[in-house]
């Protein structure tokens, strides 16, 4: 699973990046990115930023 961010909803605040650092970041856009898969280590945390989004752009991919 790799967490997906659509970057036309992004807002850039950047809550995704602190909740779980390990996958988001914010890229030269300013928008957030998954830069790592989703893994049974980091599965809370990448949860907790999806829920948390306040524009509902993070969802889940196979
Ligand atoms: S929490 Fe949502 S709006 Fe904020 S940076 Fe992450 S994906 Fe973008």
């Amino acid at each position: 699973m790799r967490a997906f961010v659509d970057q036309e909803l992004c807002i850039g605040c950047g809550m995704c990046t602190v909740a779980c650092p390990e996958v988001f970041e914010l890229n030269v856009d300013g928008k957030a990115e998954a830069i790592a898969d989703t893994t049974d280590d980091n599965r809370n945390d990448v949860m907790t930023a999806i829920d948390g989004c306040p524009v509902g752009a993070i969802r889940e991919e196979e």
